[in-house]
């Protein structure tokens, strides 16, 4: 007989997208013709940069050809993907980083997911509050989470709030917690750090014996000098932080699939009894030899192409959009009186409801009277009550149109 993993029967469903879906098509049902504006996707909607086109199409005549097929990758990644990132990502920031500290992935999404494998199940974590679903559920699955609440809160999990309260920066945990899921620039919140406020976490790590997760896959987004693009521009972050990056959102490989974890060398963990301090690297190595075939040879040819001179540029060029839609809605949203955060280091806005107004109702208001669609703050954790994202992944027009629409109607 067959037994389940019983953890999965805990999950909350994933009803956030399919609720926003089942409102919007009642709306439909009983305004037919009326166009609607969604500023809800978290996906982007640009086409590639041409550079990578090119280099992918050049990928695909290599496996045409027997001298130059390819079959199995290393799992790690090839090194002409591995040597562009740190020449690119981290030398130009003062980080020095070996090859072998660099696995290429299908994603972030998968490997956020699944570093918790070389974990055991009972270490306590944390997570910022609102939050991107995946860290949390995923330690669902294997029990790390504990038992679920009344308020949907787990009993395992320190949820660490960021509202217009506290400037949208966590807290300093008063307590030791085992592992840290940070996030920056924030998806939904679309906040930021600086170096300073990091300093902060990695200081309370190495003094905890903390583990962070460091989720950077919005780095491309960041404006500001003071903005860290990677944690390991903090000194002491190799002993403490795993850093995840993704071309999803840098450029447009959502479809593609690609991205990367750093796994530093002097980056430990202990053994139950304490007494040894395990280096994480050669064990996430050993999981994906055994778990992962590597990604695409046709993907790595393309993120390669990133770094190129034309690719950096076209890069910037889709950047530069996106963010000049988010400038845009950020000053239309201000205009017309409403608190709005985020937005100037990332593609997201974090729009603070009229007082009172919880994030469901503003977002039937902004359906309803204006015909735009957001998503509603709450779906992301209980901090995220009273606020909606919008995100700045739209066309231009697009954009534009939603801020009249807001203005005139709202
Ligand atoms: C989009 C996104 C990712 C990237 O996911 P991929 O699997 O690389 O497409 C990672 N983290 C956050 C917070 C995201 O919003």
């Amino acid at each position: 007989m067959a037994l389940v993993n019983e953890h999965y029967l805990k999950l909350p469903g994933s009803y956030l997208f399919s609720d926003i879906a089942k409102k919007v098509n009642m709306f439909k049902v009983t305004h037919p013709g009326t166009e609607l504006i969604r500023l809800g996707i978290g996906d982007v909607t640009r086409p590639l940069p041409e550079a990578c086109i090119r280099a992918m199409h050049k990928a695909v005549d290599d496996m045409a050809q027997a001298e130059t097929f390819r079959g199995y990758g290393p799992e790690q990644g090839y090194d002409f993907l591995i040597e562009a990132i740190l020449k690119h990502d981290f030398a130009p920031r003062g980080v020095s980083l070996s090859p072998s500290e660099v696995f290429i992935n299908d994603g972030a999404k998968s490997d956020t997911g699944n570093i918790g494998e070389i974990l055991r199940w009972d270490n306590s974590m944390g997570v910022t509050d609102p939050v991107y679903p995946v860290y949390v559920d995923s330690n669902i699955m294997c029990g790390r989470a504990g038992q679920r609440d009344g308020n949907g809160m787990w009993s395992n999990v320190t949820y660490l709030p960021c509202t217009a309260e506290n400037d949208f920066i966590p807290r300093i945990p008063d307590k030791r917690i085992d592992i840290i899921y940070l996030c920056y620039p924030n998806n939904p919140t679309g906040t930021t750090l600086t170096k300073t406020e990091l300093k902060k976490w990695v200081d309370y790590a190495l003094a905890n014996d903390t583990l962070i997760f460091f989720d950077a896959a919005y780095e491309a987004y960041i404006r500001e000098d003071h903005v860290p693009h990677s944690i390991y521009e903090i000194k002491g972050a190799k002993r403490c932080a795993i850093e995840f990056r993704s071309f999803s959102k840098t450029a447009g490989f959502t479809g593609v699939r690609c991205g990367y974890t750093i796994v530093p060398k002097e980056l430990t963990a202990f053994t139950l009894n304490g007494d040894e301090r395990v280096p994480l690297n050669p064990l996430w190595n050993r999981r994906q030899c055994t778990k992962f075939n590597g990604t695409s040879y046709i993907s790595q040819r393309g993120a390669e192409a990133i770094y190129s001179p034309e690719g950096k540029q076209e890069v910037k060029t889709v950047i530069d959009y996106y963010m000049e839609n988010a400038r845009l809605m950020r000053e239309g949203l201000q205009a017309v009186g409403f608190k709005v955060y985020g937005g100037i280091n990332a593609p997201y806005l974090w729009l603070q409801a009229p007082a009172g107004t919880s994030s469901w109702r503003f977002f039937e208001q902004l359906l309803y009277e204006a015909h735009v669609i957001g998503t509603p703050g709450v779906g992301f954790g209980p901090s995220g009550e009273g606020y909606l994202r919008l995100t700045a992944f739209g066309k231009r027009e697009d954009c534009m149109e939603a801020m009249r629409r807001i203005k005139n109607k709202i």
